[in-house]
């Protein structure tokens, strides 16, 4: 068992990787919602939002700018983009180890579902 994005990171999953840095990974979503939808996550695995400790600000700070960083790769950063973390069943939340989605490359309604 374990987790799927762990098991990403060991690469005993295979993924599309398009951005590495120490303390962050980002690869293309299997199921894209966007013409650029890739998951941003951790190096370190923390279960959810409602998980991280008060001492991993960094953390969690790191991975937003690691998404930043993929989105001007991406080319989004003229037309705009989207940052989603899903945290528990409500929010849709099936990958338990926190994964911020970077969507952009199409016009993003408001609200999402
Ligand atoms: P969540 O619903 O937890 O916010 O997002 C999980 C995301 O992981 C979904 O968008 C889903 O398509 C994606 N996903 C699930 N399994 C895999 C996988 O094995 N590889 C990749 N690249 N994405 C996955
Ligand atoms: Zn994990």
């Amino acid at each position: 068992m374990g987790c799927l994005f762990c098991n990403v990171l060991e690469k005993k999953v295979p993924a599309d990787v398009i951005y590495e840095d120490e303390h962050a990974v980002a690869f293309r979503d299997i199921r894209p919602m966007a013409p650029t939808h890739a998951l941003v996550i951790p190096r370190k695995h923390i279960a959810a939002i409602r998980a991280l400790g008060d001492d991993e600000a960094a953390t969690i700070g790191h991975v937003i700018l690691a998404a930043r960083n993929v989105a001007k790769q991406e080319g989004l950063e003229a037309g705009g983009y989207r940052l989603v973390i899903n945290d528990g069943d409500a929010a849709g939340q099936t990958v338990h180890h926190i994964h911020v989605h970077l969507l952009g490359g199409r016009p993003l309604t408001w609200p999402p579902g």
